[in-house]
């Protein structure tokens, strides 16, 4: 048996369920999810030079430069709790970030067990990510017509009422963010499915169902 912790990607345009699916993993499942878009907003809330270069690109929908997001994610993986498994969610996004993530996990002795696409379709993102917000202090995800907390304003999780809705999830910006996923991102599918890592799931399907096909991918991964 190979003593490598999992190191799993979730690739899918936004609205596709990657924080979703992450944060299951990360509570049922123990891995660390390591997403470069909070990262980056909490590089934005708090104004470092990162930040200040990433905010308005992010607003309008366009991807960080490789440069600020590779720096920001090497020094999270150097964390030693990233020695647990990690779920990748929102990262790589681009052929140089792949590449880079490869040299990173090689340096670590360690390589990819699976990269997961969220499939989907277009339409239904910019109606998923227009309504989403999430709880200020839990994190919980939530949407005003798909999944609505039992009291309005209040979290279900953990009581909180400081709800919060991303500058850039509108449905504009959504636009812009598929149109960069598919120039971007999507071309890393075939490069996954190349490698032999590359797992695809229907994401249009109900969250526990994509929760349940993730399990299956995750147990075979022995996590
Ligand atoms: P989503 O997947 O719903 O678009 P994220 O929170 O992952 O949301 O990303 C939000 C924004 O942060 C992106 O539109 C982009 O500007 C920036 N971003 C996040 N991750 C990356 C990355 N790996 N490379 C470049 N930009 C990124
Ligand atoms: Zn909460």
């Amino acid at each position: 048996m190979s003593d490598e912790t999992p190191v799993l990607i979730l690739l899918g345009p936004p609205g596709a369920g990657k924080g979703t699916q992450a944060r299951m993993l990360e509570e049922e499942n123990g891995l660390i999810q390591l997403s470069t878009g909070d990262m980056l907003r909490a590089a934005v809330a708090a104004g470092t030079p990162a930040g200040l270069a990433a905010k308005a690109v992010m607003e309008a929908g366009a991807l960080v430069s490789d440069e600020i997001v590779l720096a920001i994610l090497q020094e999270r993986m150097a964390q030693p709790d990233c020695n647990k498994g990690i779920i990748l969610d929102g990262f790589p996004r681009t052929d140089g970030q792949a590449a880079a993530l490869d040299q990173l996990l090689a340096d670590q002795g360690r390589r990819i067990t699976a990269a997961v696409s969220l499939e989907v379709d277009d339409e239904a993102m910019v109606e998923r990510v227009s309504g989403r917000y999430t709880c200020g202090a839990c994190g919980e995800g939530y949407h005003d017509r798909f999944r609505k907390p039992a009291k309005a304003g209040t979290c279900d999780k953990c009581g909180g009422t400081d709800m919060k809705r991303r500058a850039d999830d509108n449905a504009t910006t959504v636009r812009e963010r598929l149109k960069a996923y598919h120039a971007q991102t999507a071309p890393l599918i075939a490069f996954y499915e190349a490698k032999g890592v590359l797992e695809r799931i229907d994401a249009m399907a109900p969250i526990a169902e994509v929760t349940a096909s993730l399990g299956r991918i995750t147990g075979r991964v022995a996590v």
